[in-house]
């Protein structure tokens, strides 16, 4: 979710000049479509969050509308952006904050950007409070507001880091353009976003409120289980989220700042060594270095993109129609150039993540084996004593995992099959994730053949981009902006 949230938003605060309201919007003018688009959001949110309340109010038990509630409630998101999406660029909102901030030829001020998106941010915090009194009736949530901090937290926190980034980084392009020429402006936002990227997890700790998980016997289990998966890190983190979400999650490119996060939820529904899996899922993560594998691919990825264009507007007939027609679309241009980046990092990054995520998944189960397929069962005791990225599968480290998968499910309310595209394009769905851990069991070659596979897909895929970038400077098209 926070990709898709972050790249929605850096799109909308995108450096172009917003097109003028279309004839369907104009009577209405930027601000009143974009309030009348959001509002019939956040009335279908009201309906459906004031029936779900008769009904559980109400005496007799209808089935199925907690679960309609939980859909919509799940999209909300999803449907604000679209609403907000039509307001921006056909509702003329993106023009008219841009024609009242700095008329006719006049720099935008910094940060206008942020002005542009807050409705957005308006409409998100108040559909929180649509969905409080049902949230607070089913899920128990907290008083109004611890309820508002953690939705901060949980939905939109960790959008805002990388947001501020760009934010930053254009007012100072438009306001300084002179710097921004000089090379050492240009290493120097270089640097800040490599820097931004190790202390992330110290941002994260604070932003999203985790805290060292309190010392006790399941403390010392977890530690030395990460000891015997020869991780590196600072420490081992509590989530608390209210006994709501059942997660865990692993943060930092080098061992130290790097935590490793649970939430309260997970802790609490699944016994030690199902948490001892899951926490080799997030291990293998680091252990199969797949945050730098992350990085080195959208900056690769950028680098073409922006190379690309470069020898697409290079080659191309200056007087040709194609040049034309691109110069007649002027900042729809643009924006079609940001669109086209967003969905190839979903497609590409999606599909990479998944694989990502099998391996992960794999590593979750070496950290509870004892290495013997023919294994009937074992114990504490029986688990190989060195965890490395080929320790051969046992049928009951399998097992283990999935019930933890299983578990995961269930304590997010999660369906197995159709979770939604959002919850299952970075991973998978869990019925998916299941049957392929069982097929392994069955038929131990496939956990080999995988193996081979993904060394061949990784050295394929960036000797496939590296090639290109070095393909792009000698032709001399890398450098410059887009
Ligand atoms: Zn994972
Ligand atoms: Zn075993």
């Amino acid at each position: 979710m926070p990709i898709v949230l972050i790249l929605f938003l850096v799109t909308a605060c995108a450096p172009v000049a917003w097109p003028e309201p279309v004839s369907l919007f104009r009577p209405l003018g930027g601000t009143l479509a974009l309030g009348c688009l959001l509002s019939l959001a956040l009335v279908r949110f009201l309906l459906v969050s004031s029936r779900t309340l008769r009904v559980i109010r109400g005496p007799i038990f209808v089935p199925g509308a907690l679960s309609s509630y939980g859909r919509v409630r799940r999209r909300s998101m999803t449907m604000l952006m679209l609403m907000f999406t039509v307001g921006l660029v056909p509702g003329g909102w993106g023009w008219t904050v841009q024609n009242a901030l700095a008329p006719g030829s006049a720099v935008l001020p910094p940060g206008a950007e942020l002005l542009v998106i807050a409705p957005f941010f308006a409409a998100v915090v108040a559909s929180w409070l649509i969905f409080y009194p049902v949230e607070r009736e089913v899920h128990h949530a907290p008083p109004l507001v611890a309820y508002l901090l953690y939705q901060f937290r949980q939905q939109i926190a960790l959008a805002l880091l990388p947001l501020c980034l760009v934010v930053g980084q254009q007012s100072v392009v438009r306001w300084w353009p002179e710097i921004v020429e000089q090379s050492w402006f240009q290493w120097a936002s270089t640097g800040s976003v490599v820097v931004f990227l190790i202390v992330a997890p110290w941002l994260l700790r604070g932003l999203l409120g985790w805290r060292p998980l309190p010392a006790g016997p399941l403390r010392d289990h977890l530690m030395a289980s990460a000891r015997r998966l020869r991780l590196r890190f600072s420490d081992l983190m509590l989530w608390p989220t209210h006994g709501v979400v059942a997660n865990a999650m692993v943060a930092g490119l080098l061992p130290r700042p790097r935590y490793i996060m649970m939430t309260d939820r997970l802790l609490h529904d699944l016994p030690p060594d199902e948490l001892e899996a899951v926490l080799g899922h997030e291990i293998g993560h680091v252990r199969h270095r797949h945050m730098l594998l992350y990085f080195a691919f959208l900056g690769l990825s950028f680098a073409i993109m922006t190379g690309l264009l470069n020898m697409f507007v290079r080659i191309l007939p200056a007087d040709s129609w194609l040049m034309d027609a691109l110069r007649g679309l002027g900042d729809w241009g643009t924006l079609a150039s940001f669109a086209v980046a967003a969905v190839y990092i979903l497609f590409a990054f999606g599909f990479i993540s998944r694989r990502c995520e099998r391996e992960a998944d794999l590593f979750g189960c070496r950290a509870v084996s004892c290495g013997r397929p023919d294994c009937q069962g074992h114990t504490y005791r029986d688990r190989v004593p060195v965890v490395t990225t080929s320790t051969p599968l046992c049928p009951t480290a399998i097992e283990t995992f999935a019930a933890a998968l299983d578990r995961v499910a269930d304590s997010n309310g999660m369906s197995r099959a159709k979770p939604g595209w959002m919850a299952s394009w970075q991973h998978s769905t869990i019925e998916k994730r299941v049957a392929y851990l069982r097929a392994i069991k069955d038929n131990p070659a496939i956990e080999r053949r995988f193996r081979r596979r993904m060394l061949a897909f990784k050295v394929l895929l960036f000797a496939t981009l590296i090639g290109i970038v070095l393909l792009l400077a000698w032709t001399g098209d890398l450098a410059g902006g887009m």
